[in-house]
């Protein structure tokens, strides 16, 4: 029987973000992000709130140019009582106004500078600015968004990321700089937690001891895109790693934090079932998770939560989850094929990537994600290759983001899509209403 280790935090410093401390010292803090156009203050303000209301302690709004950043801080001129940050990508002048007004400050290394005497310069002035106006920073690197210099050097590999992120950090302790939170995500969990554990690894040979925070990137939304965020975010809660974390749902950003609630205690409440009741043994090379969950939702949480690092670990490929509860049994075998799908280590059924949204979508992510599970699954019943088809928000970021998937929708402008096959765009900026229909042509023509 292998009984649960009495949770063990990982050691970090302490990041002010406003009036909120990140780090070992504090619970995990839990933090969504608008999907609203922030430029739409009204809209977004109000967004601020209801995610408040659901447990959110940090907000965060896309932020891609100095317009957005106006609108921020008259957002923050009346959200006053949660940390809000600003989102940033390509653009580092946009960071240096988003940090006289945000309290945190998330840049992307992968598209802040193009060289690394550029990266030196801009990064500096930037502390400079967050020192002097109490901003904290977040280096949120990306899977599928690193610079062509790194690309060129790793490949879009977890040395890579890690790589990429230690560059940063070197600058941030040379300067004297501390206010700072990680993120290294991912789609692909088990490459999420290796590049999150390879990281650790390197901070600790340099004395660092920054927080982290958790996330798996297009997880989807629905009971598959919980399962995909509990495997990812579980394993590394289990080892102690994790300081704020998000789980992203192409859902309401409401809706992720009672998920991500859950997920936390679990992991660090000494009266979870984790620690009174839930078990697992290996034989050979199978899992088997004994559960004491009566409810489904917190069965798939649970299970996800603690299953995925155990299979990786325990080099597992099979999994056998036995509820105690005789109402939950019915699910255990396709709730152990969807543990077993979202740590990459089966295919059996279509998988759909999506994005959470954010002010750069502009189209109805939400829904066009149900219309294409919907007509996939109408078109694809016999079907005995799954596919991988990512939904993305925009093409800024979701072309490079969107994985290994075979087939990519993504937002081209208002109304626009452009539809990939693999990397490779084959339909460019068609109407939002052919969309579907011409991904899932294309589809047919592809697998006939
Ligand atoms: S892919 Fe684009 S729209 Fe989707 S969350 Fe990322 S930045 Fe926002």
């Amino acid at each position: 029987m292998h009984f649960y280790p009495k949770y063990a935090r990982r050691r970090t410093s302490t990041t002010r973000v406003g009036d909120l401390l990140i780090g070992s010292d504090y619970p995990i803090r839990l933090q969504t992000m608008a999907n609203t156009h922030t430029t739409d203050v009204e809209l977004s303000i109000a967004q601020a709130r209801r995610c408040q209301a659901a447990g959110a302690e940090l907000f965060r709004y896309t932020t891609q140019g100095i317009r957005e950043v106006e609108a921020l801080a008259e957002i923050k001129a009346a959200v006053k009582d949660l940390p809000l940050v600003a989102d940033v990508h390509f653009r580092s002048d946009v960071a240096d106004a988003a940090a006289l007004v945000a309290d945190k400050v998330r840049i992307n290394p992968g598209n802040y500078a193009p060289t690394e005497e550029e990266i030196r310069v801009r990064f500096t002035r930037l502390i400079a600015l967050c020192k002097e106006h109490k901003t904290a920073l977040r280096i949120g690197v990306n899977h599928g968004s690193l610079s062509p210099r790194i690309m060129q050097q790793y490949g879009d590999t977890p040395e890579g990321m890690t790589a990429s992120c230690m560059e940063f950090l070197r600058i941030a302790v040379e300067q004297d700089f501390r206010d700072i939170v990680l993120s290294i995500k991912a789609s692909d969990t088990r490459i999420m937690v290796t590049t999150v554990r390879m990281l650790v690894e390197a901070m600790d040979k340099e004395d660092m001891h920054f927080p982290l925070h958790l996330g798996v990137t297009e997880a989807g939304e629905g009971e598959d895109g919980r399962i995909k965020s509990a495997v990812g975010i579980g394993a590394l809660l289990a080892d102690g790693i994790g300081d704020t974390v998000r789980v992203s749902l192409s859902e309401e950003p409401e809706a992720e934090l009672p998920v991500a609630r859950e997920l936390v205690e679990y992991f660090t409440d000494p009266k979870s079932l984790r620690y009174t009741q839930n078990q697992a043994e290996i034989e050979g090379h199978t899992l088997i998770y004994t559960c004491a969950e009566d409810d489904a939702q917190l069965l798939a949480l649970h299970a996800a939560a603690e299953c995925g690092h155990l299979l990786w670990d325990q080099g597992c490929t099979e999994l056998i989850i036995r509820p105690t509860c005789t109402a939950m049994q019915d699910l255990a075998e396709t709730l152990s094929k969807d543990i077993l799908q979202a740590a990459g280590l089966r295919r059996y059924k279509t998988e759909f990537v999506s994005c959470p949204g954010c002010g750069r979508t502009m189209f109805d992510l939400q829904q066009t994600v149900a219309q294409v599970k919907q007509a996939f699954q109408r078109q694809t019943t016999n079907d005995q290759r799954p596919l991988k088809i990512a939904i993305m928000g925009c093409i800024v970021n979701g072309p490079g983001e969107m994985a290994d998937a075979d087939y990519g929708y993504v937002g081209a402008g208002r109304d626009r899509i452009s539809l990939y096959r693999k990397k490779e765009c084959i339909l460019k900026n068609i109407p939002q209403e052919q969309a579907v229909e011409r991904l899932l042509q294309l589809i047919r023509e592809d697998n006939p």
